[in-house]
């Protein structure tokens, strides 16, 4: 064991700290996921391989063989989606500020969205995070303005010629509005969600963004992520998710490190 350890190079250090960060980011992308779901899957035939290997049950060992031999295959053409999304991930910033949002444009957006449900004015509001949302924006109407409520609501209202589709909020910025998003490909989904919600889940399936959808029929509140609808938020629990998922955990106040190292 010593002289494995002694014989351990700084390359297989950075090697080992770089597959488990993948193995983090990966686990992060897709838990809660159905793809978690299948995961599991694969890692229980996994484990019936090798034990039918141990066993010499012949034919389920030549069966399983014959199956995961083209594992590789079968988890491109199963997760091709989340493969997708991941690359895209990888491919921004991600050290950077992308998709960050301050406290006065969660108050904005949240305040947008409970006048236009009082109203029963439908609305679909998109907050990027890290995947960019180009292709989605130029189906709509660039714009470049400042997140308020007030625009939030007019952009919506019915008179407006760009009520139809989600509008798509980048940073602090409204950046278009009238955008068509993917409809989710998720077949599970309830009958009664009409497109617009089925748009607002489509768009969170594909990308890490964030969609708060204003129902015009029943004038609720619903949040999507990660392919998942939550219905019918209060403001409070809108806003308390809002924060949790767009307030940088990670930054400790520099008064937070003193306490810390003269403990
Ligand atoms: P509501 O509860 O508000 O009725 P819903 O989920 O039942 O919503 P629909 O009644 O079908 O959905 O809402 C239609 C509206 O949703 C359209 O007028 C349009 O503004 C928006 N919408 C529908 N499909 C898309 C799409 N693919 N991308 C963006 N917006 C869409
Ligand atoms: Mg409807």
């Amino acid at each position: 064991m010593l002289t494995n350890l002694t014989s351990l190079r700084w390359q297989d250090v950075l090697d080992i700290l770089i597959v488990a960060y993948l193995i983090y980011r990966i686990i992060l992308l897709i838990r809660g996921t159905r793809a978690m779901q299948m995961l599991i899957g694969i890692a229980v035939l996994i484990v019936i391989y090798f034990a039918a290997r141990e066993l010499e049950f012949l034919t389920l060992y030549w069966l399983l063989s014959t199956f995961l031999s083209s594992i590789f295959l079968i988890i491109i053409i199963i997760f091709q989606r989340d493969i997708r999304r991941a690359l895209t991930q990888f491919g921004r910033t991600p050290f950077g500020k992308a998709g960050e949002k301050t406290h006065q444009v969660l108050d904005e957006v949240v305040r947008a969205a409970y006048l236009l449900a009082q109203k029963r004015i439908g609305g679909l509001i998109v907050l990027e995070r890290e995947t960019g949302l180009k292709d989605f924006l130029e189906s709509g109407q660039p714009l470049d303005s400042m997140v308020s409520h007030q625009l939030l609501y007019s952009l919506f209202v019915h008179e407006s010629p760009l009520h139809d589709g989600a509008v798509i909020i980048r940073d602090d910025r409204i950046v278009a509005a009238a955008c068509v998003l993917p409809l989710a490909k998720n077949p599970y989904i309830s009958k009664h969600l009409g497109t617009r919600h089925r748009a607002a889940i489509g768009i969170s399936e594909e990308t890490d963004a964030v969609v708060i959808v204003i129902s015009e029929e029943t004038g609720r509140v619903s949040l999507a992520q990660h392919g998942a609808l939550t219905l019918d938020l209060d403001e409070k629990a809108l806003r308390i998710r809002l924060d949790a998922i767009f307030m940088p955990k990670e930054y400790i106040s520099p008064k937070l490190w003193k306490s810390w190292l003269n403990k």
